[in-house]
């Protein structure tokens, strides 16, 4: 009853807008996931440090957290003091997912991703409120499976004013509910260009630029495609890109991916993704060079059902990341828990490295692990309280949605619904 008493007053204060809450103490958690640990991304058997505390506490002030630590210790500091206080005994608390791999919004709904020159035709005649609109609903779906930041990539191939309708489009949501992160995804598909030289020519020299200037995409990426003559260009692409001083990412789910890993190499990609064709000794060498990878389990459902090597890759000391690679044609799971079960399940990762790479490795990942992925005083207050009594129950529940409450930020975002006989007035009356 304390928890439902001293948790809804706090969610109206934010429903009605407007109204900010300064301090907020979150106690009694029964596992309180800090994810704390090294500065870099998570590699190696630090995968598996979760670094829990058992009744746990955190203090919030203004969106940042200010202390993280047992409740005993943090509800005696006078800085929490008149803090709203919430209640998350028998409850996991851990940090916000970060889903580091989307395609939220390329194809738009309703067209096959295999169609690619239908798809430019119906994001060219959608009104760019449609997509908004749409888009939100993405997000806000995501908020409620609890994430709190999130990539999304373009994709339109070489068509400027879809494109362009993409960014405008994701630079407008991108700060609520959640964090979005745009990508500006290289695609050279036949349908749409002569000659692939002389389109890569084109995106690097005018189309790179103008999405620079204009601030809308924070990293550069490329679908790879194994045909050896489209080398020169992604080499070509990826040069240009990090000479304008986009970070770059590599897509990378087509089969033979030896040259996109030398690629990622030669070029320091932040990341080269997907990767359901690599083998332990092209493991190796991404680990050599540092490069992180994002892995996408529920791609393999659509796909061709065959899974990266996540066990090589980890066990080469690689910064193993996890994302959902949503999307409504291919990929249509946007639930980050279902990520982690399924990376338990079918890549054989314990969970803790599940946990550690759907959270702080996908900041990394995203080059934001300085302000998101774990709970550390000074970060960002972005947060899940879930109907959980152990984070082993994540690997256990598969589609199930555990989130209690999503708070990005310091607010909270999301909280869930009760099972209970509606009141009537919310129907309206038949005439
Ligand atoms: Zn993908």
């Amino acid at each position: 009853m304390v928890r439902v008493r001293v948790i809804l007053p706090v969610l109206q204060c934010y429903s009605k807008g407007g109204y900010k809450l300064e301090s907020i103490l979150i106690r009694g958690a029964r596992h309180l996931l800090t994810v704390r640990g090294t500065r870099g991304p998570r590699c190696g058997p630090a995968l598996n440090e979760l670094n829990v505390i058992q009744d746990g506490a955190i203090l919030i002030r203004d969106g940042i957290l200010v202390e993280v630590g047992p409740s005993r210790r943090v509800e005696n500091l006078a800085q929490a003091r008149g803090a709203i206080e919430i209640n998350a005994a028998g409850r996991l608390v851990m940090p916000g997912f970060v889903d580091s791999h989307t395609h939220l919004a390329f194809p738009p709904a309703g067209i096959q991703a295999s169609d690619p020159v239908a798809a430019v035709r119906a994001l060219h005649t959608a009104t760019g409120q449609r997509l908004e609109v749409r888009t939100r609903a993405y997000l806000e779906a995501m908020a409620r499976h609890g994430t709190t930041t999130v990539e999304v990539k373009t994709g339109c191939g070489l068509d400027e004013a879809a494109e362009s309708k993409l960014l405008r489009m994701l630079f407008a949501v991108r700060r609520e509910p959640l964090d979005v992160i745009a990508s500006f995804l290289f695609r050279l598909t036949g349908e749409l260009n002569g000659g692939s030289l002389q389109a890569t020519e084109w995106v690097v020299g005018e189309l790179l630029p103008k999405i620079h200037r204009r601030g809308v995409a924070h990293f550069a990426d490329f679908a790879w495609d194994c045909d050896a003559a489209l080398l020169p260009c992604f080499d070509r692409y990826l040069g240009a890109a990090r000479k304008l001083g986009f970070a770059c990412k590599i897509h990378a789910d087509g089969p033979s991916p030896a040259a996109a890993i030398a690629l990622a190499v030669t070029h320091h990609v932040v990341s080269i993704d997907h990767l359901e064709h690599a083998t332990a000794c092209h493991a190796r060498q991404i680990a050599e060079a540092g490069i992180m990878t994002t892995l996408l389990p529920s791609a393999s459902f659509s796909g061709d059902g065959r899974d990266a090597p996540a066990r090589a890759l980890i066990d080469a000391g690689v910064g193993v990341a996890l994302g959902s690679n949503f999307n409504p044609h291919h990929t249509p799971a946007l639930n980050m828990q279902t990520v982690v079960a399924l990376a338990c399940g079918r890549l054989e990762m314990t969970i803790e490295e599940a946990i550690s790479a759907a959270t702080i490795n996908g900041a990394h990942a995203l080059g934001l692990a300085e302000k998101v992925g774990s709970l550390e005083p000074g970060k960002s207050a972005d947060l899940l309280i879930l109907n959980a009594g152990h984070y082993r129950d994540l690997e256990h529940s598969l589609g199930t949605n555990l989130v209690h409450l999503t708070m990005k930020r310091g607010k909270f975002i999301y909280k869930e619904g009760e099972v209970a006989p509606l009141p009537a007035d919310d129907f309206v009356p038949h005439r």
